[in-house]
C-alpha cells in the first residue's frame, strides 16, 4: 500500500558535506568523509509502544498515522518513506580525558532532515536500528530499558525547559538483545527497541574534533561552514571573525544548557567530546541520573565510579574542558587561535549570569545579589550534610513563611531522621537569615512562589521511577510509561492524584546507578 506518512525531507548533511564512497556496515576507518550510507536493519515485529504527543504535532504525524503499522514499520527500520537518505554520522572524541579516535553513530541512523509544520528543520534519527560502519565490536541494537529512559528523559527534560534533543517514538523490535546484566552469571536476553531522535542537528564536539585529529583540514573547514550556514544562519560575517562568533555562540548555548541541568539536579553522566552537541542540547542519554539527596560528588555511572570525573558538580567545569577540546580542534581555522579565548570566556560568564538568574529563581529573590551566592553555597553544604532532597526541598522553600520562618514545611525531604536533626540548628539559622532576605525583597507573596514554581520542578524523572516504568514495560505493560510520560509533561505544576511521582526515593531504590547500554 502507498505510503500514508507524509513527510518533506531536505537532507542537506548528506548533499553539502562529503560522503564516504563505500556503503553498507563493513567496520572501518572513514577518512575524508563526514558521513557513511548504511540502512537501518529490519527487526522481526516493530510495534509502537509509546510516542511523544508534541513532536509527533510539531512533525505535522496526526493520530492516525501514529497508528497506523505503516508508522511502526518506518520507524522500526523496516521501511523507508520517500526522500528517506539514511546515513550514520562521523566523529570522534574523548571519552574520559582521552583522545579515543574514530567513533561515529554505532548504533544510530539517520534518516534524513525533515520540515515539521512549525517550518523548522528537524533531523530523523533512529537509535538502535543496526549496525553501521562504526559500530565496531558492538551489535548496533538498543535494549527496551535503555530506549525507555532516552525516550523519557528527552521528553521529560524538553518539559521542564532544558535544551534536548526529543523522542518522536519507542517501538518494540520483537527480538531479544543480549547485555551484561548478569543473572545467575550469564548474559539476560532482553527486549529490544528503537528510539526515534529529533534535533535540528546531531553534530557533535567530536565531529569538529576528528578531521583536526587527522589533519584534515579541507574537511573541518567544510564541517564549519556547514554547520554555520544550516544551523547558525543568524550569525552574520565571514572568515575568521564568523568562526569565532559561532564558537562563542557554541560556549553560550553549553553553558545555558549546564547552567538548566544543576538547576534541575540533572546528571549527564558520560560527557565525553562526543556527546556534547554543538547546538547546545543535551544529547545521548546513557548512565545519566537525577539528584535525590544533594550530593555533588554523586556520579550515576558505575564505570566512572573511580574518579567520577562525570559528578553532579562538576559538570560546569567539565563542559570547559570540553570546549578547550573544540578550540583546540577548530584552531587550525585561525591565524590567531586567541580569538577562541573570547569565547571560552563568554562561557564562563553566561555561567555565572545563569548561575545567578537560577539561585534568584530558586530562591524566590527578584535579583541575584553577591551575599545570595554565599547564602546558597550554604545551603549546598546543608543539605549535603543533613541528606535533603534537592526537588522536594527547593519545591518546599516556597511554603516556608518568611514571617516566621521553620523547617516544619521542609521536614519531608530529609532521608534520615538522625541527619535531620544534627542539622537542625544549622537549618534555623539558614532560614532566618533567608526569611530577613526575603523580606527585604519587593516581590509580594504570591509573585514569589510563582516565581520559585517555575525554577522548581514538583516532578523530576528520578531514577527508580523510571525503573519501575521499564519493570512493567519489560512484562507488556506500557502503562506505567505512559503514565510517567503524561506527569513529565508539566513538571512544574501541582497533579492531583500524581503525589506519588513527587516523592523522595524511597529506601529499597537508594543510590541506584543508571543504566548505560
Ligand atoms: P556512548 O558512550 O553511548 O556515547 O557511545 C560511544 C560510542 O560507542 C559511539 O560511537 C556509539 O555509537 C558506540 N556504541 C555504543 N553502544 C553501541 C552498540 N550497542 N552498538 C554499536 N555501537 C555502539
Ligand atoms: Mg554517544
Ligand atoms: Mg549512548
Amino acid at each position: 500500500s502507498p505510503p500514508a506518512l507524509n513527510l518533506q525531507f531536505d537532507n542537506r548533511f548528506l548533499r553539502e558535506l562529503p560522503g564516504d564512497p563505500e556503503t553498507g556496515s563493513r567496520v572501518r576507518q572513514v577518512e575524508g568523509a563526514a558521513w557513511s550510507r548504511v540502512d537501518p536493519a529490519p527487526v522481526l515485529r516493530p510495534q509502537l509502544l509509546a510516542y511523544s504527543r508534541e513532536m509527533a504535532e510539531t512533525l505535522g504525524i496526526g493520530e492516525d498515522e501514529l497508528r497506523s503499522p505503516e508508522f511502526a514499520e518506518v520507524f522500526g527500520g523496516n521501511r523507508l518513506l520517500p526522500g528517506m537518505e539514511p546515513f550514520a554520522a562521523n566523529y570522534g572524541g574523548h571519552q574520559f580525558g582521552h583522545w579515543a579516535g574514530q567513533l561515529g553513530d554505532g548504533r544510530a541512523i539517520t534518516l534524513g532532515e525533515t520540515i515539521g509544520r512549525d517550518g523548522r528543520r528537524w533531523e530523523l534519527q533512529l537509535k538502535g536500528a543496526g549496525l553501521t560502519p562504526y559500530s565496531r565490536s558492538a551489535d548496533g541494537r538498543a535494549v527496551l530499558r535503555s530506549s525507555i529512559r532516552e525516550f523519557l528523559c528527552s521528553e521529560a527534560m524538553h518539559h521542564l525547559g532544558v535544551p534536548t534533543t526529543r523522542a518522536l517514538s519507542l517501538v518494540g523490535t520483537g527480538e531479544a538483545v543480549i547485555r551484561d546484566m548478569f543473572y545467575d552469571g550469564h548474559p539476560r536476553p532482553e527486549p529490544g527497541a528503537i528510539v526515534c531522535r529529533v534535533a535540528p542537528s546531531f553534530l557533535r564536539f567530536g565531529n569538529f574534533e576528528l578531521p583536526y585529529s587527522r589533519s584534515d583540514l579541507p574537511l573541518l573547514r567544510q564541517l564549519v561552514e556547514f554547520c554555520i550556514r544550516r544551523d547558525f544562519p543568524e550569525l552574520e560575517g565571514e572568515g575568521e571573525p564568523l568562526h569565532a562568533a559561532w564558537f562563542g555562540e557554541v560556549c553560550e548555548r553549553t553553558a545555558v544548557m549546564i547552567a538548566h541541568w544543576m538547576r534541575v539536579g540533572f546528571v549527564h553522566g558520560v560527557m565525553n567530546t562526543d556527546n556534547m552537541s554543538v547546538l547546545g542540547l543535551t544529547i545521548d542519554y546513557g548512565p545519566y541520573g537525577w539528584i535525590d539527596n544533594y550530593d555533588p560528588d554523586w556520579t550515576p555511572n558505575t564505570t566512572d565510579a573511580q574518579g567520577r570525573r562525570y559528578r553532579f558538580g562538576w559538570q560546569p567545569k567539565i563542559a570547559y574542558w570540553n570546549l578547550i577540546r573544540l578550540a583546540h580542534a577548530i584552531s587550525p581555522l585561525f591565524e590567531d587561535p586567541q580569538q577562541l579565548n573570547a569565547g571560552l570566556q563568554r562561557y564562563a560568564d553566561v555561567y555565572t549570569r545563569e548561575d545567578r538568574a537560577n539561585i534568584a529563581g530558586k530562591l524566590g529573590l527578584g535579583e541575584c545579589r553577591d551575599e545570595d551566592v554565599e547564602l546558597v553555597q550554604q545551603l549546598h553544604t546543608l543539605l549535603a550534610d543533613g541528606e535533603v532532597d534537592m526537588t522536594l526541598f527547593f519545591r518546599g522553600l516556597a511554603d516556608v513563611d518568611v514571617g516566621a520562618p521553620s523547617l516544619l514545611p521542609l521536614e519531608h525531604a530529609f532521608y534520615d531522621a538522625d541527619k535531620r536533626e544534627a542539622t537542625r540548628d544549622a537549618f534555623d539559622d539558614w532560614l532566618a537569615r533567608y526569611a530577613a532576605r526575603v523580606r527585604e525583597d519587593a516581590a509580594d507573596p504570591a509573585q514569589r512562589r510563582t516565581r520559585m514554581n517555575r525554577a522548581n520542578p514538583n516532578y523530576v524523572l528520578r531514577n527508580y521511577l523510571a525503573q519501575q516504568a521499564i519493570d512493567r514495560a519489560e512484562q507488556g505493560d506500557l502503562a506505567g510509561v505512559h503514565e510517567l510520560l503524561d506527569a513529565m509533561r508539566r513538571p512544574y505544576d501541582e497533579q492531583p492524584g500524581r503525589e506519588a511521582f513527587a516523592q523522595k526515593r524511597p529506601d529499597w531504590a537508594r543510590q541506584k546507578a543508571g543504566c548505560s547500554m
